[in-house]
């Protein structure tokens, strides 16, 4: 790798106000040690404030960024921690290497000199981190769903994604333009991560608990955003419905073949009604749930189709060392 590099460190915040002055203090620190002892040129920070009602992009304003350029970003409402990364990946595109991270402390700042050794040393495109134990620090339901879920998510699927890693990671820049290739609105990253290919190394990570404000994720959202994930990137299920139709007409061929030939061989005490409305109601609802998931995959494409941005900026400043002054705020939306 040659000396000189940029670094971008990508950060989304929503409602983080309490944590902002803390998380800029210990960036500050760590970029040096990053300049000085990785060889890096210059990084750079990426703030997007996705809608946040507690006056964070205020505070960012007023931040000290030690010499840094930063390039704020604020969108015209809440679009999602997704839609943020992408918007910090777009920002980001002078950078030969993007650092994502989160705006509450659990990604140590200080792990960044590791992701960024691991990317020079090794000389791979994506450096991720990984829990390393979901089951101590989730609980024994949470990890075995998230299992399961990755299990359906790779099941034939020629890329994986990686389980357990998080958004804590170092991407490279042709890995950057790669995601970037991407045209669609809904966007899964843990999902397009995968999808992107190129090597990857893994560091385990285990996330300290939040210090301060609130989670913005808790267990109906993520399982909403499981299911949202999955029939975004497998049509698997949909495999499934086909063949567990196929599974149900055999076996009903086979019964109605047993019933004729006991009909004219046997005698037949005949089946009560009560047993007709049950396989009618159960049978009933196998075809709700899979029309359901029909529609859901319909559902993609419509919201696809209509080619809508996956976020829209209000304002964008940068913050730079040079003139030390805001440049105007201006107003833009993304092409
Ligand atoms: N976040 C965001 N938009 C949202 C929700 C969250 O940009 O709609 C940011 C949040 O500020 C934080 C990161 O995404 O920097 C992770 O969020 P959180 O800590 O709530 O998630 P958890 O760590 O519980 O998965
Ligand atoms: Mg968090």
């Amino acid at each position: 790798m040659t000396a000189g590099q940029n670094l971008s460190i990508v950060v989304p915040i929503f409602n983080e106000a309490e944590n902002l002055p803390h998380l800029v203090d210990r960036l500050n620190a760590v970029s040096e040690r990053i300049c000085r002892e990785q060889d890096v040129a210059a990084v750079h920070y990426v703030f997007i404030d996705d809608g946040s009602s507690d006056g964070s992009f205020g505070i960012l304003g007023k931040l000290d960024f030690a010499g840094h350029t930063a390039t704020l970003l604020q969108f015209s409402r809440n679009f999602g921690k997704e839609a943020a990364l992408s918007a910090g990946i777009d920002a980001a595109a002078d950078a030969d290497a993007i650092i994502m991270m989160d705006a509450d402390l659990q990604h140590p700042p200080e792990l960044l000199l590791d992701l960024v050794r691991v990317w020079k040393t090794e000389e791979v495109d994506s450096v991720f981190t990984y829990k390393e134990d979901r089951r101590t620090s989730e609980g024994f339901l949470k990890a075995r769903l998230t299992s399961g879920f990755y299990w359906i998510m790779n099941r034939g699927a020629r890329f994986s994604i990686t389980e357990n890693a998080g958004d804590f990671r170092l991407i490279s820049r042709r890995y950057a333009n790669a995601l970037r290739l991407l045209p669609e609105s809904q966007r899964f990253m843990k999902g397009l991560y995968g999808w992107v290919g190129f090597a990857q190394r893994g560091l385990p990570l285990t996330p300290p608990p939040r210090e301060r404000g609130v989670s913005s994720f808790n267990g109906a959202r993520l399982l909403a955003m499981s299911f949202d994930a999955m029939t975004s990137f497998t049509t698997a299920p949909l495999r499934l419905m086909a063949l567990a139709g196929l599974f149900i007409a055999c076996i009903s061929a086979l019964y109605g073949i047993y019933i004729i030939l006991e009909r004219l061989f046997f005698t037949s005490n005949g089946i009560g009604i009560a047993s007709v409305l049950a396989l009618i109601s159960f049978f009933g609802g196998i075809q709700m749930i899979f029309l359901g998931l029909l529609g859901e995959y319909i559902g993609k494409t419509v919201l696809e189709a209509k080619r809508r941005p996956p976020y829209i900026l209000a304002e964008r400043r940068v913050v730079s060392p040079v003139t030390d002054t805001v440049p105007s705020a201006r107003t833009e939306t993304p092409s």
